[in-house]
């Protein structure tokens, strides 16, 4: 075995880590592998964006350490027995099953169109009820659960370091609860949590040592990580808003059973999206599904956008609303009524949704056109220059060092970006200048632009499509939105070029000068012409 073999993480990565409240060295277990796990999503209903984020920050996690050197194995679950799933089935009319198999297929369908790598293992709770319940029986063996009645509970009291990773005291957590009316009369106390739930008539269940029914909900993670991860692993990603009792319980579950100091090494949680700065206004409602938003927004600029905040962060979308009867916009009020004050019309919520605009998103949509654009230049250039082009350099330019610089300090992706201003700014200027730039210098510099970019989108999960092929997509996608019509479009492009060959200035300018008034330029380029948002 030689030393090469090895993959070497030439620099430290600092995370902050939740459990100890402080910034850690990234140490782990296995020189060079790192094992990651996310709690994945409850399949019951399509999954909103904050879900989409709380999945997006492990992926580029993974995709991070893998840059570096790593191998990742990296597990996010599907949660698919679980209350919420139950109600939705008896609401629907459909078995319990159907309706996870069903919302777990849409979910895949949203990662998915995210650019979100598929987890090297997806476990379901359905796949791991014989895990599940050997988990629960070391537990019980151990005195920290307990059977009544069909049900198992936790032993929260036989727990010393329960409330740690969430900062509370368990004697608060009690007071707290003696506050509340109903207490369980089947719990040792009401700190105490479900590990199994006996059946109700009607419900999904499955045969255990307590009689038929059901995990609970922080088992599953618990029992998962062990199956795919082993008793320790190195990094537990999530939202805040898991952090107590959901992961709290993990802990106490896993660490319970296989001793202190097993399970997660470092604790990584996302913070919360909210829409419109604090509540989305009662005529609009609540949340946004990711689908609704990727049916405004194109999918790599949502991905942008999200990762243009420090991931611990809150994110904020702005919410613009048009009046769908007279397209004014709506002011908070107008909002809050659901009535246009221009018009008098009361839009029903369903079209006032259709109507949205999120200016952040509009505003990652222009920047990942420019970078985009710099991108089609530099490699136009470098196709131009056909032999003469230089070869990729060997290893990382500056550009991808000081990229990478950021995303090893807690994996701060707004950082990162931020680092790429100024070399976009000079290759743009590079790919303008006709005269007085040395070309073989010009030619190095964007060779190696384009190498570093291509390490940064495999990071990211953006800049990785073909430059042109997005910014045509792009304009084609304000077109259809601002309902302009590119049938007449493209014909008066033709036309152009026909007065031009005929040598008609006149009228090519003409032709132009409409163009312009639709808000369009175009590009004369060697193979014809295009045109463009100007
Ligand atoms: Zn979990
Ligand atoms: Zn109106």
């Amino acid at each position: 075995m030689t030393q090469a073999s090895q993959p070497i993480i030439v620099q430290p990565i600092i995370v902050q880590d939740t459990f100890t409240g402080t910034k850690r060295e990234l140490l782990f277990r296995e020189p060079g592998k790192c094992g990651v796990y996310c709690c994945g999503p409850t399949v019951y209903g399509l999954c909103h964006i904050g879900n989409a984020r709380a999945a997006l920050v492990p992926d580029v996690v993974v995709r991070f350490l893998r840059q570096q050197g790593l191998q990742v194995k990296y597990v996010r679950n599907i949660t698919d027995i679980d209350d919420k799933i139950i109600a939705r089935g008896q609401a629907d009319g459909v078995p319990a099953m159907e309706v996870a198999a069903r919302f777990a297929d849409e979910y895949h369908r949203d990662m998915a169109a995210l650019g979100l790598l598929e987890p090297d293992v997806e476990p379901r709770v359905s796949g791991h009820l014989n895990e599940i319940i050997a988990l629960i029986e070391r537990l019980v063996a151990r005195g920290l659960a307990y059977a009544a009645e069909g049900d198992v509970y936790y032993r929260v009291s036989a727990f010393a370091d329960y409330g740690k990773l969430g900062k509370r005291r368990p004697e608060d957590l009690l007071e707290g609860a003696g506050s509340r009316v109903e207490v369980d009369a089947r719990k040792e106390s009401p700190l105490d949590f479900a590990l199994w739930k006996a059946a109700k008539p009607g419900e999904p269940a499955w045969p255990s040592p307590w009689g038929e029914g059901r995990p609970g909900w922080h088992i599953e993670c618990s029992a998962m990580c062990g199956t795919h991860l082993g008793e320790s692993f190195d990094i537990h990603c999530g939202g805040r808003d898991l952090i107590f009792p959901h992961h709290e319980n993990e802990i106490a579950q896993s660490q319970g059973a296989f001793g202190p100091g097993t399970f997660a090494q470092y604790w990584l949680h996302n913070g919360f999206i909210d829409f419109a700065g604090e509540k989305m206004s009662k005529s609009l409602g609540n949340f946004f599904t990711t689908r609704e938003v990727l049916s405004l927004y194109d999918a790599e600029t949502v991905r942008y956008f999200l990762l243009t905040v420090h991931y611990r962060s809150g994110l904020n979308f702005d919410v613009c609303v048009e009046c769908p009867a007279c397209g004014v916009e709506l002011d908070r009020d107008a909002q809050e009524a659901g009535a246009c004050a221009a018009c008098g019309e009361a839009p029903g919520r369903e079209a006032l949704r259709q109507r949205v605009r999120f200016p952040g998103l509009e505003e990652a949509d222009d920047r990942l056109a420019y970078v985009y654009a710099a991108l089609a230049g530099a490699r136009r250039l470098l196709a131009a220059a056909g032999a003469a082009a230089p070869a990729a350099p060997a290893g990382p330019g500056p550009l991808l060092s000081a990229f990478c610089e950021h995303m090893r300090n807690d994996f701060n992706t707004g950082g990162a970006l931020g680092t790429l201003s100024r070399p976009l700014a000079e290759v743009n200027s590079l790919v303008g200048l006709v005269k007085g730039v040395d070309k073989a210098a010009r030619l190095a510099t964007l060779a190696a632009f384009v190498a570093d970019m291509g390490q940064v989108a495999a990071i990211l999960g953006c800049f990785g499509a073909d430059p042109e092929a997005w910014l045509r997509d792009r304009r084609d996608r304000r077109a259809a939105r601002a309902g302009l019509d590119v049938p007449h479009v493209e014909a008066l492009l033709i036309a152009r070029r026909e007065a031009r060959a005929a040598k008609d200035w006149g009228r090519a300018d003409a032709i132009r000068d409409e163009l312009a008034e639709l808000g369009l330029s175009v590009q004369d380029g060697a193979d014809g012409s295009a045109w463009d948002f100007a």
